[in-house]
C-alpha cells in the first residue's frame, strides 16, 4: 500500500449503496412527524462541555469517559479563548443540546408544547466494536413544556408508527417503567440501598461506586451476577408517590387505547441522569442479551431548570438510524429507491458531445430527470449502467446520428428504438414517456 491516509479509528464511510435506506427512513420520519406537529430544528455539533455535565450528570459514562474535545491546532500557547475552546466538545446527545436551544431562543414563549425533532450526528469514544462506531446518527424528537401523561403516550404512539411504517413493530417491543420524580426518588433510593446493603460486597466494582453515588443505575448493571442479585430487587413502581403513580397509569391507560403494545420492565433506568417519571426502550426481540436498543427516553422534567431555564417538563426520544439501517439489510427488507436518472444520453465521439449538451439542457430545463453518460466506455456498457441507474429511455447519439442531425430513442424496458429528427426528439420523449407511465 501506498503512502495512504485512511479514516480515523472508530469512523466510517456510508456508500452510495446504503444510501436508499437512509433516505427511506428519512422521508418516513419527516411525513409521520409532520403530520404529528412536529418541527424540524438543527443545532450545531459543537456544543459546551458543561452542557453535558449538568445535563447528562458529572458520574454519566458519556461525561466521564467518552466525549471528544475541541480544539484548534498548531498552536503552542494558548490564550484564555483558545483554552475555553478546549472547554467545547463534539454533542455526544441530542436533549441536552435542544434543551440550551429552547432556553437561548426564548421558546418558552411560544404556544406550549414546543414538539420539534432533528436527526442528529452523535460523537462517542467508545471502544469500537463491529457495528459500533465513534459517530452515529440518532432520531432525536423532542415535546418540551407540558407534563400531562397524554404527552408521553401521542409521542410513543408516533415512535410506534414510525417503526410500522418500517416494517419493523412486528420484531420490536416497548419497555417501560417510571422512575419517579424529586418528590419520589429518595424513596425509591432509600428502599434499593436497604436491600442491596447486606449485598454489596458481592456486587462489581462498578456497582459498588453506584451503590454510594445512584443506587438507581445497581438495576441497569450488565454484569451477570449482578443481574442474579437484581432478581429480587425492589420494584421502582412500589415506591413512587401518588402522583408519578397516578400519571404512569395514565400514560398505561391512554397506550392501551392507543393499542400501543408495550412490557413492563420494572428494572429499566437510563444512563444519564436527567430522566424522571417515564422512561422506556425499544428493543430488538431477537436482541435477547439486551445489548442494545433500538430508541429510548422518556421524561426529564428538571432538565430545563438544570439548564437555566424556567422550570417546564419535557418528554422525549432518541432512535438510532445505524442500528436500523444495519437491520434493514440483514432482513434484506425491500426498499424503493428514489428515481434517479429517467433518461440518459448517451454519445459517441466529439461531434456528438457537442450535440448532446444542448440536448441535456433544453431537458433540465423541461424539469426531466436527464443526465448524460461520462467516461469512455462503449455503447454497449453505457446501455447496462443505463439499466443500472433505472433510466426508462436512452438517447443514443453516435457520429452518424450527429452527421443526419438525428438521435436514436431506445426504450429500456422492451430494447426498441426509434430514430427521429434533433428538431422533433423532446416532442418524441414526452410522448414515449407518457405511454410508459400508462403501462
Ligand atoms: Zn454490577
Ligand atoms: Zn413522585
Amino acid at each position: 500500500m501506498k503512502n495512504q491516509v485512511t479514516r480515523v479509528r472508530g469512523m466510517r464511510d456510508i456508500l452510495p449503496d446504503e444510501q436508499k435506506y437512509w433516505s427511506n427512513i428519512m422521508r418516513v420520519t419527516d411525513h409521520r412527524l409532520k403530520s404529528f406537529g412536529f418541527q424540524k430544528i438543527n443545532t450545531p455539533i459543537i456544543e459546551a462541555k458543561e452542557l453535558f455535565i449538568r445535563g447528562a450528570g458529572e458520574k454519566s459514562d458519556i461525561v466521564q469517559k467518552e466525549l471528544f474535545g475541541v480544539i484548534r491546532t498548531g498552536t503552542r500557547n494558548k490564550s484564555e479563548e483558545e483554552q475555553k475552546e478546549i472547554e467545547s466538545v463534539l454533542r455526544p446527545e441530542g436533549t441536552a443540546s435542544i434543551v440550551r436551544s429552547y432556553i437561548e431562543n426564548g421558546m418558552k414563549t411560544w404556544p406550549q408544547p414546543v414538539k420539534l425533532y432533528s436527526f442528529m450526528e452523535l460523537f462517542r469514544y467508545d471502544r469500537p466494536q463491529k457495528g459500533r462506531y465513534r459517530q452515529h446518527t440518532q432520531l432525536d424528537v423532542e415535546v418540551l413544556g407540558d407534563e400531562a401523561p397524554l404527552t408521553d403516550a401521542m409521542t410513543l404512539l408516533a415512535l410506534w408508527q414510525i417503526l410500522q411504517d418500517l416494517n419493523f413493530d412486528n420484531n420490536a417491543v416497548i419497555e417501560l417503567n417510571s422512575i419517579g420524580d424529586r418528590a419520589c426518588r429518595s424513596n425509591i433510593e432509600k428502599s434499593l440501598n436497604d436491600f442491596y446493603k447486606p449485598i454489596v460486597g458481592h456486587l462489581c466494582e462498578a456497582c459498588q461506586e453506584r451503590y454510594k453515588t445512584n443506587p438507581l443505575r445497581l438495576l441497569d448493571c450488565k454484569e451477570k451476577e449482578c443481574i442474579q442479585y437484581r432478581e429480587q430487587a425492589p420494584h421502582i413502581v412500589d415506591s413512587l408517590c401518588p402522583d408519578c403513580r397516578s400519571h404512569f397509569m395514565l400514560v398505561l391507560e391512554y397506550l392501551d387505547e392507543a393499542g400501543v403494545p408495550y412490557d413492563l420492565n420494572p428494572f429499566l433506568v437510563r444512563g444519564l441522569d436527567y430522566y424522571t417519571r417515564t422512561t422506556f426502550e425499544i428493543r430488538d426481540k431477537s436482541d435477547k442479551e439486551r445489548q442494545s436498543s433500538l430508541a429510548g427516553g422518556g421524561r426529564y422534567d428538571n432538565l430545563i431548570e438544570s439548564l437555566g431555564g424556567e422550570p417546564a417538563p419535557a418528554f422525549g426520544f432518541g432512535m438510532g438510524i445505524d442500528r436500523i439501517v444495519q437491520k434493514m439489510i440483514d432482513q434484506e427488507m425491500e426498499v424503493k429507491d428514489e428515481q434517479g436518472t429517467e433518461i440518459l444520453i448517451i454519445q459517441l465521439g466529439d461531434r456528438a458531445k457537442k450535440k448532446a449538451i444542448p440536448l441535456l439542457v433544453s431537458l433540465g430545463k423541461k424539469g426531466l430527470a436527464a443526465s448524460m453518460a461520462l467516461g469512455k466506455e462503449s455503447l454497449k456498457s453505457q446501455l447496462r449502467s443505463a439499466n443500472k441507474m433505472g433510466a426508462k429511455l436512452a438517447l443514443i447519439v453516435g457520429e452518424r446520428e450527429a452527421l443526419d442531425g438525428t438521435v436514436m430513442i431506445r426504450n429500456m424496458l422492451d430494447s426498441t428504438q426509434e430514430t427521429v429528427d434533433f428538431e422533433d426528439v423532446e416532442t418524441a420523449i414526452e410522448k414515449k414517456l407518457e405511454e410508459l407511465a400508462q403501462d
